[in-house]
């Protein structure tokens, strides 16, 4: 029988993504899913409404290759209204099908072959792919002790062929943030290179404790060689609908789309009209923090009560444990074996890195559910 050709990869590291891996599992074993981030509670319907009115209204057809106007200045208002700096809705905001789609196209228009990309592992697992298939090299740095930014492992990173660091904040997996001494640090670090940056905020308005969120573009220095980029699915419970958007000066912006257009051209109209009219009240995206705070210190106090040991969240919906003192698996197979025999699914650390720490005992946790399901997870976590 003829299967088709077989191909040499271009991904030989790569397999199928560890979310997709788990939420399967999860499905199979009719486990609770803290695994794969997306919410299980409904979205506003008033959201849901305004998408039904602008297919109802026409807007069917293909967008502006930015997105639409109304939209970009709607981000752009917002923009400056929390972080105090300006870009311009028509050279400098481009909507995207999700933040994945934005940071590989920042890849696309950025990297060459042999350029150098920094980043600092545990990180996001699209990126280090995203950077190979253009033929840069990843160079992985690591959080400190503790999950903690160390500027000085970055600096260590850094060569005459380095292109691009990546940085993310409030962070997945690691539910840290960095704070402004940390962009004062690296402004510092990156002053007198041509070194680009892209700073992936997509959980800008989860921060907690009252911490505000210290977006690059808040710091000159940074903002004027970044690409930051956003998701409308993290900030409004749509990680279906795949729509986000980057922000970077009028040069960088232009290069982005060269690469933009001929990637996917434009992205999902109606939904973009929707979001333009949404976005205009504050109030939508101002409660994310307070929302989601509630939901981290339901799950901690839920985590204390059993033997794994919850490590600080300051932002993002997503916590780390430590399930040392229930098990010496390693990650992989303390997730699968919590999915199949306890029902409750996490995505494992080791894939978010290049190397892995050995010994490292961590799973990630989604807090981004209803409390009914993190309280029916907890319980099954304080019996094992
Ligand atoms: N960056 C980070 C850190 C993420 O957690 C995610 C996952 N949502 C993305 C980027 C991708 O966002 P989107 O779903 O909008 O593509
Ligand atoms: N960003 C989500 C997470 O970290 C998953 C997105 C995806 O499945 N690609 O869980």
């Amino acid at each position: 029988m003829d299967h088709g050709m077989e191909l040499q990869g271009k991904l030989p590291r790569a397999g199928t993504t560890i979310f997709s891996v788990m939420s399967k599992l999860a499905a199979e074993h009719g486990a609770i899913n803290l695994g794969q981030g997306f919410p299980d509670f409904p979205i506003d319907p008033v959201l849901g409404e305004l998408v039904a009115a602008a297919i109802r209204k026409g807007h069917n057809q293909y967008a502006p290759m930015p997105g639409i106007l109304p939209l970009r200045e709607a981000i752009a208002a917002k923009a400056e209204r929390l972080y105090g700096h300006a870009y311009d809705p028509g050279d400098e905001v481009t909507i995207t099908a999700g933040a994945t789609q934005a940071i590989f196209t920042v890849f696309a228009a950025v990297v060459r072959p042999g350029d150098e990309v920094v980043l600092i592992d545990p990180s996001y697992d699209s990126y280090a792919p995203g950077v190979e298939l253009f033929g840069g090299t990843p160079v992985h740095v690591q959080l400190g002790a503790d999950m903690a930014f160390d500027a000085e492992a970055v600096r260590r990173a850094i060569t005459p062929r380095t292109k691009l660091l990546l940085i993310n904040t409030p962070h997945n997996p690691a539910g840290r943030i960095l704070r402004d001494a940390d962009m004062c640090a690296l402004a510092e670090l990156l002053r007198g290179t041509d070194i680009l940056l892209l700073s992936d905020e997509v959980y800008e308005h989860i921060v907690f404790d009252g911490v505000a969120h210290a977006s690059a573009m808040r710091h000159p220095e940074l903002r004027r060689r970044s690409f930051i980029t956003f998701s409308f699915g993290k900030t409004f419970h749509v990680t279906g609908w795949k729509v986000g958007y980057v922000l970077a000066p009028r040069p960088m912006t232009a290069e982005f789309r060269k690469a933009h257009q001929f990637n996917v051209f434009s992205v999902n109209t109606p939904v973009q009209h929707a979001l333009a009219e949404y976005l205009r009240e504050p109030g939508h995206y101002q409660a994310l923090a307070g929302f989601f705070q509630a939901k981290r210190d339901r799950l901690v106090a839920g985590l204390r009560r059993s033997r794994m040991r919850p490590l600080p969240c300051e932002g993002s919906y997503f916590l780390l444990a430590d399930y040392r003192a229930v098990s010496d698996l390693p990650d992989l197979e303390f997730a699968q074996w919590m999915t199949r025999e306890h029902g409750v699914a996490t995505i494992p650390l080791s894939p978010f890195y290049r190397h892995p720490p050995p010994g490292q005992r961590l799973v990630r946790f989604c807090f981004a559910k209803q409390d009914a399901t993190l309280d029916a997870a907890t319980e099954k976590l304080c019996k094992i």
